[in-house]
């Protein structure tokens, strides 16, 4: 018996349910993984992701290189695809993870059609990408949660599965072909400190996190600058790292902060639940909004300058510059910029999540749209006004003004909390640091935003 395990957002060999049931059989495996280019025009095929991706492929073809296997890439329309590796290599299995957004299920449904007309059968297993699966715990009158508090309550009491330990060997039919892997050299247009991707990686870096990082997530994880989170979000995202891994493990150090950490987690798996139940969320307003954003000539360099990180605003701009040179983001800025955006500027969050997707190495539809429409008011944000004041923030998240001088080398000079509000600095000073003057005032912003929001 021959058995296909088709990788898609799962990029590892340990705890991953897939393969330890087309292993489990006995026979041969497949190891396959199918570079779509529907994958490329659904927004996917940006630098930083596809030379973190070449990195996880790289890693995953030598960790089964390592069992006696090998990955087998192949290039074209998944289902096309997998038909003619089922066909090559004469499998019968078929096995792959739960995905939730909408081309997902409709990759799903076609491929499980195109198998089954073929006599073969599709494998769908729950639990790679989330350690809840969506819609394993929904509300009394509803399919999915809108609210974070009472969903994580549920999940919270959910036992976990046990975790897997990856296969000690693994046999791919000599027949199949595959064509070349990827290198990260040959993507052009990445960002020039972008982190590594793969398993082995994925796993290094966890292991640290365990022993060095955890235990102070609770107090220090909006610490701009000392960028005390765990940054394994591009991991969860390739599923290079298993959700219900760094759970249990996580859990398993004990302690409050342990527990701060894991209640992130399953923010992640509450977005997916979200998105699975209402796929359209990642275009549309989740709830009806009858806000109109700003649009026209203002609007749009507004928007420039926000891209940029030349706001005038500091802080905003230091996060949007390491966005740009790490294709990463920490999360306390990725709040400020998207309330900056859509409450200040007062422009559609859908601009801002498409630039965030054209850059970020973790960029994932479910936590990327539904983080902004929280922050932008229209998701499921219950305080759907609250506005993060830039100054405010700085006070509180970067008192010294370390992460600001990090990022914004024309205020490498300027000492301590004054980096935050550069338009008080005596001139000359202020005219040499070359620095722009803010692109509205924090006022005008406020004003702006009553009057939109009071109208709608
Ligand atoms: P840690 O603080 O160490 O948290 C651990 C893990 O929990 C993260 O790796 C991530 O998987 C998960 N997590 C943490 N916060 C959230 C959250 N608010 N929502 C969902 N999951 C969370 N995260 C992405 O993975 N991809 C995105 O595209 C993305 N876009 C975002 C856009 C906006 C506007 C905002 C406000 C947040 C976004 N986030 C996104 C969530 C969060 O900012 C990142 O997951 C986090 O900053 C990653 O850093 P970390 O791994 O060090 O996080």
């Amino acid at each position: 018996q021959t058995s296909i395990v088709l990788f898609t957002c799962d990029l590892r060999l340990s705890d991953h349910p897939p393969l330890r049931a087309a292993v489990h059989g006995g026979g041969q495996v497949v190891p396959l993984f199918v570079r779509d280019p529907a994958v490329d025009r659904a927004g996917f095929a940006v630098p930083n992701r596809l030379a973190f991706l070449a990195d996880c492929l790289r890693d995953l073809d030598a960790g089964l290189r390592e069992r006696g296997g090998r990955l087998v890439l192949r290039e074209g329309d998944t289902v096309t695809e997998v038909c003619r590796v089922a066909a090559e290599a004469d499998a019968d299995e078929i096995h792959m993870a739960g995905d939730t957004s909408a081309f997902a299920c409709v990759r799903e449904r076609r491929l499980r059609r195109a198998l089954e007309a073929d006599g073969r059968r599709l494998y769908v297993h729950d639990t790679v990408g989330t350690a809840v699966a969506p819609g394993a715990v929904t509300p009394a009158s509803s399919d999915h949660f809108a609210v974070f508090t009472p969903y994580f309550r549920r999940w919270s009491e959910q036992s976990l599965r046990s975790v897997l330990d990856a296969p000690r060997a693994i046999t791919v039919p000599a027949e199949v072909r595959s064509a070349p892997l990827p290198e990260r050299g040959e993507v052009s247009g990445v960002s020039p400190q972008l982190c590594a991707g793969g398993e082995t990686e994925g796993r290094r870096r966890f292991t640290a996190w365990l022993r060095s990082g955890v235990h102070t997530y609770a107090s220090r994880h909006d610490d701009l600058a000392g960028d005390a989170t765990s940054r394994l979000s591009p991991h969860l995202h390739f599923g290079t790292l298993s959700p219900v891994e760094v759970v249990c493990r996580a859990r398993a150090t004990g302690g409050a902060d342990a527990e701060a950490y894991v209640r992130q987690i399953a923010w992640r798996d509450f977005h997916r639940q979200v998105l699975a139940a209402r796929p359209d969320a990642a275009a549309h307003d989740y709830r009806t909004h009858r806000d109109r954003w700003r649009d026209g000539k203002d609007a749009a360099a507004e928007a420039a300058a926000w891209r940029q990180g030349r706001t005038g605003y500091p802080l905003v701009d230091a996060a949007m510059r390491q966005l740009r040179q790490e294709g990463w983001m920490h999360n306390r800025g990725r709040l400020l910029t998207a309330s900056f955006l859509t409450k200040t500027l007062y422009l559609d969050w859908r601009l801002g999540a498409r630039h965030f997707l054209d850059l970020l190495v973790d960029g994932d539809v479910a936590n990327n749209q539904l983080n902004w429409q929280w922050m932008a008011g229209t998701g499921t944000d219950t305080r759907p006004n609250r506005v993060l004041n830039p100054l405010a923030q700085g006070k509180r998240h970067d008192p010294d003004g370390a992460y600001v001088r990090r990022w914004v080398p024309e205020l490498a000079n300027v000492e301590g909390a004054a980096v935050h509000a550069p338009w008080k600095l005596p001139e000359p000073e202020r005219s040499r640091t070359g620095y722009p003057e803010p692109v509205v005032s924090l006022a005008e912003g406020l004003e702006r935003f009553k009057r939109a929001r009071g109208r709608s």
